[in-house]
């Protein structure tokens, strides 16, 4: 590995050169769209990203769980350059290529269940997401879509509709797509219900107010992403799954944020052996390059008419490399296992940290997926002014954390998982100060 593999801060973070940037930043790029820490990165790899002033800073977000295979990955660069020199584009639609047949092939031997797969690739999570909508409404010939309290599912029209939090991800955004409703989620450190009790309230209130025969499908992150890392008690997932195919309604696992060895497993869904209708994934696919699929049960997906699925840019050439280099990457490295054990190493200095401060309300996550919930002490009272404070610590000392939650009071950590042991350590040092520090 070519970058040191090591915090090391030569100027202020930000610095002179990344402040000089911002400034450009602010004339040309519209204000809405934001930056949690704006250092300008000329390069990245293993757990660190280097910036404009030479600051080498530690990364636990991986770019929001998108490298999970590091930065600039080597078989990642290998593919993608070489199918970059070859051809860039043809639109799948018009004359295919191997390369996306390959990432579908993939996709159906990795994603839950021995059942026949098909999948369709897109650009971007919510894409994905709004296509396996598509699927469930032609397949079922119903409209209502279910979804969850603090679900995170896109910002497009459709997506923004499945989505809970109003700032920044609707607010003034509507008017929202119809025939979408929220039930309540399993969250144990809020609800204290145990999954088969939270998966009858949740059943109960779409019976009562959606009724099982008019929907399409159930929308579910196995282990909500923006809306803070939510771990449903065990069984809510089984019992929801089970309740959907009694009904004949598909079961979809959103696993954009989730998938590709993130928490341990190929697929959140696999911990508890739950095998979706469809799933769609995106982010850890392709090593940073844009690219999302929906893949699920082939008489399913076959549903749909030709043409009736698609995009001009959907499983780009270039990105259907980088996918499988990925995959290559998770396989050859054991990522599941790498997954596992940082989820391990993060969990113990999390609960380190929870003796000394009665601020950490709760540790939970799986994998290299874990977060903290800050509340005052003793309560579920959100603390979002602290979670600023520490994540503004963290950022000034070099580290790379990044916030969640419907409360905004939610620490999230995400490494890649090419981080080296010592730099997780360093940067789980730096949280730990963060916290004295901010007391
Ligand atoms: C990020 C995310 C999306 C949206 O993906 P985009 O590529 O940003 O459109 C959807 N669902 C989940 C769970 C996500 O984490």
């Amino acid at each position: 590995m070519s970058i040191a593999q090591e915090r090391r801060l030569v100027t202020p973070v930000p610095g002179p050169g990344s402040l000089l940037r911002l400034e450009r930043k602010r004339r040309h790029v519209a204000d809405g769209v934001g930056t949690t820490l704006p250092v300008f990165v000329v390069e990245a790899g293993g757990g660190v990203l280097v910036d404009v002033d030479g600051n080498h800073l530690i990364d636990l977000g991986s770019g929001i769980a998108v490298t999970t295979v590091g930065n600039a990955a080597p078989h990642v660069v290998r593919r993608a350059s070489e199918q970059l020199a070859a051809f860039t584009h043809t639109c799948f639609m018009i004359t295919p290529y191997d390369g996306y047949v390959d990432v579908c092939e993939q996709l159906g031997e990795l994603t839950p269940g021995g059942h026949a797969k098909k999948s369709a690739l897109f650009n971007s999570g919510a894409e994905a997401v709004e296509n396996a909508v598509k699927i469930a409404r032609v397949a079922t010939g119903r409209d209502a879509v279910a979804v969850f309290d603090h679900a995170y599912h896109g910002r497009t029209n459709l997506t923004m509709a499945m989505t809970a939090k109003n700032m920044p991800y609707k607010n003034g955004f509507g008017p929202f797509a119809g025939e979408v409703y929220r039930a309540p989620m399993s969250y144990p450190f809020r609800d204290g219900l145990s999954g088969p009790d939270a998966a009858a309230r949740a059943i109960d209130l779409l019976e009562k107010q959606v009724g099982a025969a008019n929907l399409a499908c159930v929308v579910i992150e196995p282990i909500q992403g923006e809306g803070g890392f939510v771990v449903p008690a065990p069984g809510f997932l089984p019992a929801i799954a089970a309740w959907a195919a009694a009904h004949d309604v598909v079961y979809v696992a959103d696993e954009i944020q989730s998938g590709f060895c993130r928490t341990g497993d190929w697929f959140a869904s696999d911990h508890e052996g739950v095998v979706p209708d469809l799933v769609a994934t995106a982010k850890g696919i392709a090593g940073g390059l844009p690219l999302s699929a929906v893949t699920g049960r082939a008489e399913l997906m076959d549903r749909v008419h030709v043409g009736g699925l698609g995009g001009t840019y959907g499983g780009n050439p270039v990105a259907c490399a980088a996918a499988l280099g990925a995959i290559e990457e998770m396989r050859e490295h054991h990522l599941t296992a790498r997954a596992r054990a940082i989820g391990a190493t993060m969990a113990s200095r999390l609960a380190d940290l929870r003796e000394t401060h009665a601020v950490i309300g709760d540790v939970r996550g799986r994998g290299a997926m874990m977060a903290i919930e800050l509340c005052a002490p003793g309560t579920t009272e959100p603390d979002p002014a602290r979670t600023a404070a520490v994540a503004a610590y963290c950022h000034a000392q070099g580290v790379v954390v990044l916030t969640c939650g419907t409360y905004g009071n939610v620490l999230r950590f995400l490494p890649p998982l090419s981080i080296p042991d010592a730099l997780l350590a360093e940067g789980f040092a730096v949280i730990a100060e963060a916290f004295a520090a901010t007391a």
